[in-house]
């Protein structure tokens, strides 16, 4: 199982493979590895020291980040997230970022943007689509309809903590009318938008 890996020259950390949501386009559905990784589906969650000793053999400061992403919803271990993402700043000195699907505050049951503070340099959210309906029936979260409007409040809300926030789509899982949509969510919330 691979738990660090570089994917097109970036460093990323594989911290679990669990997810809230089932997205039809999840690379999870075509194939079990990115990058230079072996695999990405973990045999378990690796602990906060087995994650530092494998940085260990990757020249970190030789990258321009540090990106939790992997096969999984990286803030179902949002603590243990928190803690590397310190330990990468102090040890190596470069700015971290999230992946995320923007459902934190639904899986912690409180608004977990103030966690970020000081700590996460840049998160990137998976908008996806453009309305809570057309989100639920693409990505088919455990949260149900809900998620799309948690999602926007996450955005707000990690805006005021973290000082780079980007949203998402993915090309050919929704229309060009709803990238536009999205593109328009994403500049009426003022935060950058990636077609990925
Ligand atoms: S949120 Fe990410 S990891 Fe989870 S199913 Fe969707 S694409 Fe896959």
């Amino acid at each position: 199982m691979s738990i660090v890996y570089d994917y097109f020259g970036g460093l990323y950390i594989n911290l679990t493979n669990k997810c809230t949501n089932r997205c039809e386009f999840c690379i999870r559905n075509f194939t079990d590895s990115l990058g230079n990784a072996d695999s990405l589906v973990l045999d378990r969650d690796p602990d906060i020291e087995e994650v530092k000793a494998e940085l260990r053999n990757w020249d970190v400061r030789g990258y321009d980040e540090v990106v939790f992403c992997g096969y999984g919803e990286p803030t179902e271990r949002l603590p243990e997230l928190l803690q590397l993402a310190k330990h990468i700043k102090a040890a190596y000195g470069r700015p971290v970022r999230i992946n995320t699907n923007g459902l934190a505050d639904l899986i912690w049951g409180e608004d977990t943007a103030p966690w970020l503070e000081g700590i996460i340099d840049s998160v990137s959210i998976s908008l996806n689509e453009s309305d809570a309906e057309r989100y639920e029936a693409l990505c088919h979260p455990e949260f149900g309809l809900k998620s799309y409007d948690a999602i926007l409040k996450y955005i707000k809300n990690v805006k005021k903590y973290v000082p780079y926030v980007a949203v998402s789509v993915v090309s050919g899982s929704l229309s060009q009318a709803a990238i536009e949509e999205c593109r328009k969510i994403a500049a009426d919330l003022d935060v950058a938008f990636k077609v990925r």
